[in-house]
């Protein structure tokens, strides 16, 4: 069925959390002739949060959901990936992201402003008759009740549907129903985030790149947003602090001290920022099953991982679409649809799962460690870095293709 075929689903397909998986789903199934409804336990549909990075997997899914155009009037086109030794300050690598990434991987890399890449997807799908959008909804309770689900929220009448896609992020309620694995991994990794005026940010530092800053035990990352207008910071450390959600202020004596080592220029950017907001970053372990009958997950509710690799909202882009894919394969039989859907995205998000880890440890590196990297990495060719991200950034196959 193409983008303007009707689905025979009569109820809508209920979608619980309303941020970038659970948009992105909306207008993915949308494309296929089915109705959704989202709902939000915010008070209103928006985003908090910082920057985000964009791989051309990202991309990929933007052309199929029709966002592009709109996607590429707010990102910004650095010119490089950058990681740079944040003791030493030495360039450890560098991978060029013009033409010939371009070519490479027929989209582009960047980066965007969060609240700007969720309002393009909210706009897309305001526009959309066959999208309702419901904030304030809180959901308590699914219940797959055979021939359809039952969505009940906090204080609210119960909601019913054809099906129910839980996009309800790290903290899943939706998880807790299909899955009950607990709370998420606490990986002893705190980021504070921040985002200042590009006049506040030392003018040799204004650089049109993602620069990594790899410190014993801390990394930061900087990019520019907006169209250069915004300054992005994100500074990671390992600490034994814990605070659930996202709506939480780091301490910046904690900060200080966990770089007290780090270069004069990664000093001179974190000294920039009196309030930082706080991250404790958690993931889980891989899982092959996240669906029950009539009831799946996305995104991070179904595999929440570290953000080392900066793909986590690209892999809920690559759910949406690999899931509307799939009940519209299954014409209307949504446990099937649920069950070739994970199945189809069960190894990749596992690969970047334990991947970005990985990344973790390298970022990370002291000692013996660090200097292996840094040998390892330094004067790689752009052909060596594009093969060993040719996995991710080449992107998936989709259906007709
Ligand atoms: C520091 C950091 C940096 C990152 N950088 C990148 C990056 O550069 N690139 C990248 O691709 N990814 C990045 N990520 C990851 C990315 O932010 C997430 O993977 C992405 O936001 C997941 O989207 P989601 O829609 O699955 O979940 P969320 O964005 O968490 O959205 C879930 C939504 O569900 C709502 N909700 C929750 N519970 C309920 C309920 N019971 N009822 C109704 N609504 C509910 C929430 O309010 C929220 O709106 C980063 C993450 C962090 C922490």
């Amino acid at each position: 069925m193409g983008p303007t075929s009707q689905n025979s689903t009569a109820a809508p397909v209920v979608i619980i959390g309303g941020g970038i998986g659970g948009l992105a789903a909306a207008l993915a199934l949308c494309r296929k002739g089915v109705a959704s409804h989202v709902l939000e336990q915010s008070s209103a549909f928006g985003e908090i949060g910082a920057g985000i990075q964009l791989g051309p997997n990202a991309f990929q899914m933007f052309e199929v959901l029709g966002l592009t155009d709109a996607i590429n009037r707010c990102a910004v086109f650095p010119d490089a990936l950058l990681m740079r030794d944040g003791l030493s300050g030495d360039e450890v690598t560098r991978v060029p992201l013009g033409a010939a990434f371009r070519e490479r991987f027929r989209y582009p890399y960047a980066v965007i402003y969060r609240a700007d890449l969720h309002r393009v997807l909210l706009e897309a799908c305001q526009a959309l008759p066959s999208i309702s959008l419901s904030a304030h909804r809180k959901v308590t309770q699914v219940r797959d009740d055979g021939e359809r689900v039952t969505v009940d929220t906090e204080g609210g009448a119960a909601i019913h549907g054809a099906a129910a896609i839980g996009a309800d992020g790290l903290w899943s309620a939706v998880r807790g129903r299909l899955v009950n694995d607990g709370k998420p991994r606490v990986s002893g990794h705190i980021a504070y985030r921040a985002v200042l005026p590009i006049a506040s940010v030392p003018e040799d530092l204004r650089w049109n790149s993602v620069v990594l800053w790899a410190g014993p035990k801390t990394h930061l990352v900087q990019y520019p947003l907006r169209c250069g207008e915004l300054f992005n910071l994100v500074a990671v450390f390992h600490s034994d602090r814990y605070a659930e959600g996202w709506d939480v202020y780091g301490d910046p004596a904690e900060l200080h001290e966990r770089f007290s080592a780090a270069r004069p220029e990664v000093k001179a950017l974190l000294g920039k920022i009196d309030a930082w907001k706080m991250w404790v970053l958690c993931d889980r372990e891989p899982i092959k099953e996240w669906s029950k009958g009539r009831v799946t997950l996305l995104g991070d509710a179904a595999h929440p991982m570290l953000q080392y690799l900066a793909q986590g909202a690209a892999m809920a882009l690559e759910d949406a679409v690999v899931l509307a894919d799939a009940v519209d394969s299954c014409a209307g039989d949504f446990a099937t649809a649920f069950q070739k859907y994970q199945a189809q995205r069960y190894l990749r998000t596992a690969r970047v799962q334990l991947t970005a880890r990985f990344y973790g440890d390298v970022y990370h590196a002291a000692g013996a460690t660090r200097d292996l990297r840094n040998a390892l990495l330094m004067g790689r060719a752009p052909e060596k870095a594009f093969d060993g991200m040719a996995w991710l950034y080449d992107g998936i196959r989709l259906s007709g293709e």
